[in-house]
């Protein structure tokens, strides 16, 4: 059950939109108290005054997890202000519209930057807080199907391969804490095709105002809403202790 989490910390990145907000949301209806990390701080504390009289609380906390002194900066404001963390939501991620053979460097880096080695940070920052406070650790990893297989979707590039490389990572990470005897949990979710604004902010963000192709392509596709992501989560957090969901595939009826 997820009564075991009431009045625990957990920090969610990318909280300000999406499937992060989904699950900042549905973590405060259930008592922990959250720290939102993403650019669009505002974005949060909006979402925090929605949530006023529910009964956790939701924190906005100004980060881009693809500057280590951001994340280092985050995590020692959670832990001076808020207290130990029990659960990391690594949530934020980014896809940008590009190929390999005729790609951009700059937007593959921002990809992988974002979606490996921000997560791998704020992973270390969590581990390090947890292993430090004796607490039950919860790590979850909202990585996709993209992270299984290479989805028929042009222009995603280095997306997927990015969440392949998460695949392997959360599997190398649960050996390093086995290694050391450590009880945190570690979970992925892996959702396909989600509601949210990820396709406009990769176009918005790849420097271009259409992407038509992408656009056709997903129009195609059934989809998840962000809240049925987060149920998995929850899902994912309420196993009792001896259990530990590895990885949950979900797909909106319809998706092969
Ligand atoms: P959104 O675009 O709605 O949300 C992305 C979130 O990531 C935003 O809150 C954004 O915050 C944050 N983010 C992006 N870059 C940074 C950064 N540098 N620093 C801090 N935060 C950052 O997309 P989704 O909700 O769909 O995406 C969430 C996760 O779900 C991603 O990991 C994505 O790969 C995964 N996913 C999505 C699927 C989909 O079809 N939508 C399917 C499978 C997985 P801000 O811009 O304010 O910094």
């Amino acid at each position: 059950s997820m009564g075991k989490w009431i009045g625990k910390t957990a920090v969610v990145t990318g909280a300000s939109s999406g499937i992060g907000a989904a699950v900042a949301e549905k973590l405060v209806e259930n008592g922990l108290t959250v720290v939102g990390l993403a650019r669009r701080k505002e974005r949060i504390e909006e979402l925090s005054k929605q949530l006023e009289g529910k009964r956790g609380k939701l924190y906005a906390y100004r980060t881009d997890v693809t500057k280590e002194e951001d994340i280092l900066k985050a995590f020692r404001w959670t832990k001076d202000n808020v207290g130990p963390i029990n659960i990391l939501v690594n949530n934020a991620g980014i896809a940008r519209v590009t190929s390999l053979i005729d790609g951009n460097y700059k937007l593959w880096k921002e990809v992988f930057d974002t979606n490996v080695l921000g997560l791998c940070t704020t992973t270390r920052e969590a581990v390090r807080d947890m292993r430090a406070n004796n607490v039950d650790g919860h790590i979850i990893h909202i990585n996709s199907i993209g992270g299984y297989s290479i989805p028929h979707i042009p222009y995603l590039s280095v997306y997927p391969p990015s969440k392949h490389a998460l695949t392997a990572l959360t599997e190398t990470l649960r050996r390093e804490l086995n290694s050391i005897g450590s009880k945190i949990k570690i979970s992925s979710i892996s959702p396909g095709y989600t509601a949210t604004e990820m396709l406009e902010a990769a176009i918005k963000g790849s420097g271009l105002s259409r992407c038509p192709e992408l656009e056709e392509a997903l129009k195609k596709l059934p989809s998840l809403q962000a809240k049925d992501v987060a149920d998995s989560v929850l899902y994912a957090l309420a196993t009792p202790p001896h259990v530990q969901v590895h990885n949950l595939i979900i797909k909106p009826i319809g998706e092969p």
